[in-house]
């Protein structure tokens, strides 16, 4: 089975990086520890991993364009150092105010990327760390998964209509991977394969 049409759909400040507010210079961004092994067994999955990020702070004049993209080329390459390939990074620099058509909760950018990559949302998934990346992944027909570590606080149990329950949540990138790897059929496709080499 093939995963060349699945992506999964990354938030970035607080799944990605340590969340520390707007991030408006190249020293303050820093990777939670665990990511790079994590996006290694997604891309090692065959996923395409895309980056979808609200950056108002380009928007309210807190961080310059030019800064966002020296950042997200920090974050490339240190990826790529770990033979890790982003498939494309989608941001959007709009304040909540101008009531643009890509800010998270919309699924804008991942419809946009859907397109230009040809991946099949419904296959696809979206981790971050917040509900609205969950409603994000749900308004694009993704499965979701919530990241609990910037929202201990969040209460699952909560009967409200307007929660939108992810598919799964957990701990950290990493078991959000794993997860994957399970959930996806990648797991077992694996084990298939290797049983057809073992008769051979
Ligand atoms: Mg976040
Ligand atoms: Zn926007």
């Amino acid at each position: 089975m093939s995963v060349k049409n699945r992506g999964i759909f990354l938030d970035r400040d607080g799944t990605l990086n340590e969340d520390i507010g707007y991030i408006s210079k190249i020293e303050n961004f820093h990777l939670i520890a665990g990511v790079k092994p994590a996006l290694l067994l997604l891309k090692e999955m065959g996923f395409k991993l895309f980056v979808v990020t609200n950056q108002s702070g380009v928007g309210r004049g807190i961080i310059a364009e030019e800064m966002l993209k020296s950042i997200h080329h920090r974050m490339v390459e240190e990826f790529q150092k770990d033979g890790i390939e982003l498939d494309a990074i989608s941001y959007c620099p709009h304040r909540p105010e101008e009531k643009c058509l890509c800010r998270k909760p919309q699924p804008k950018m991942l419809k946009d990327l859907a397109k230009r990559y040809g991946i099949d949302l419904k296959k696809s998934y979206l981790i971050g760390d917040k509900i609205s990346d969950v409603l994000t992944g749900k308004n694009a027909s993704c499965k979701t998964i919530l990241l609990l570590s910037e929202n201990e606080g969040v209460n699952l149990d909560e009967d409200d209509d307007e929660w939108p329950f992810p598919d799964y949540v957990a701990d950290n990138l990493g078991s959000a991977a794993e997860w994957i790897l399970k959930d996806s059929g990648v797991l077992e496709s694996m084990k298939a394969e290797m049983g057809i080499k073992r008769k051979s």
